[in-house]
């Protein structure tokens, strides 16, 4: 099921008298999720990802703008009659039930002609508990569970009425960092198997990357990218996507273009013909230096940690943002750490250039 997302708008109202403006939680959002993939919707807390799933599933209604899954307008229908399923953070399943019991329930509450026979919910029940592995474990309470079990009980909940779109909030945060990369890789394995259009909800660049077909990068309520996320990560249209991609985080220096060159400190590191003079944000990749003694960029060499295949360079620049540079590099290159300075030469791929003021990525490299 294609899901279109067309100018929508939530605004909510302000909460206090001293403050009348309204929070615009989600502003003009268009994007069309294509039939059977999953869409990581990813953005700092607050940025309105909540806001965009609950207006897909109907809970809140749009102050303007659309919602069609597939080509029927469903932006007034409510929830019960949309055919989403929801994963919320916290599983929120009934304590006093079991498992079965639990996985079972909305199916006990279809009404009318959507009512379903004793052995058709036993069939159901049993197909969305196998899907996400938990079938040895229907007789037991949710509070004789692990914490990754007790999701996958909440996702069979959501899978079991056979929905046209899935939609998790932050399915992972409660989890550990282990059981959350194994959860999140069989998330990745339900959704394949059954086509189930879905959108992710995540603040985790590294989840979103690591399991989406599409990435949607917000802030504000306003999208500012959209892509494979190997594209997004490649080429960033701002500043902000720079640097909320990427772990370690992009490296952020101050830049200056003077007579088609590009200047951190006092080195000329880059030619940069096209461009007219003028003050740059630079943002280099930690990938993006090459250990180099002829290299031009000069920095102060602070420490080098091993950390198996790569090893990672720490250095300070006075042009830096950040109190140090961290570079990755090959095991293979040497670092002489005896020294106090370390100098680099650049990966152009990997350096990106933005306005001082608007943010906004500078196209250098020429055609
Ligand atoms: P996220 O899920 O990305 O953390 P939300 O969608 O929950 O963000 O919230 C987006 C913005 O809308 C926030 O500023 C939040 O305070 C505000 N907001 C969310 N729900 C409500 C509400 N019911 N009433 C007022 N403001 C809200
Ligand atoms: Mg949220």
């Amino acid at each position: 099921m294609k899901i279109v997302l067309q100018n929508l708008t939530k605004k909510f109202p302000g909460r206090s008298k001293k403050l009348r403006t309204d929070v615009v939680a989600v502003d003009h959002f268009s994007f069309e999720i294509p039939d059977g993939t999953l869409v990581g919707l990813l953005g700092p807390s607050g940025c309105g990802k909540s806001t965009t799933l609950n207006l897909i599933c109907g809970l809140e209604q749009p102050t303007s703008g659309k919602i069609f899954f597939g080509d029927e307008d469903v932006t007034k229908l409510p929830p019960e009659h949309r055919g989403v399923g929801m994963v919320f953070q916290n599983y929120a399943l009934y304590p006093h039930l079991t498992v079965k019991q639990n996985i079972l329930f909305p199916l006990q509450n279809l009404k009318g002609k959507e009512k379903l026979s004793k052995e058709e919910m036993d069939r159901r029940t049993a197909q969305a508990a196998a899907l996400v592995q938990i079938d040895g474990l229907m007789d037991r309470k949710p509070g004789e569970l692990s914490g990754g079990q007790q999701q996958r009980v909440a996702i069979a909940r959501a899978l079991v009425k056979m929905p046209r779109v899935l939609l998790l909030d932050e399915p992972l945060s409660n989890l550990d960092a282990r059981l959350r990369l194994q959860t999140r890789e069989e998330i990745r394995k339900i959704q394949r198997a059954t086509g189930i259009t879905t959108v992710f909800v995540t603040h985790d660049q590294d989840e979103a990357m690591s399991i989406s077909d599409w990435i949607v990068v917000m802030k504000d309520g306003v999208i500012q990218q959209t892509g494979r996320p190997q594209e997004v990560y490649d080429e960033p249209v701002n500043l902000f996507v720079a640097r909320f991609l990427g772990t370690p985080p992009i490296n952020i220096l101050h830049g200056t273009i003077k007579d088609g060159r590009l200047y951190i400190g006092q080195e000329a590191v880059l030619d940069t013909p096209a461009l007219a003079d003028q003050e740059v944000t630079v943002g280099i990749r930690p990938e993006g230096f090459i250990p180099d003694e002829n290299g031009p960029l000069t920095c102060a060499l602070r420490r080098v940690e091993v950390m198996g295949r790569d090893i990672s360079i720490i250095s300070a620049h006075e042009a830096c943002e950040d109190s140090c540079i961290r570079a990755i590099v090959h095991a293979e290159n040497s670092v002489d750490t005896s020294s106090e300075t370390v100098r680099f030469s650049l990966r152009t791929n990997k350096l990106f250039l933005f306005d001082r003021t608007s943010e906004n990525r500078i196209e250098w490299r020429q055609q």
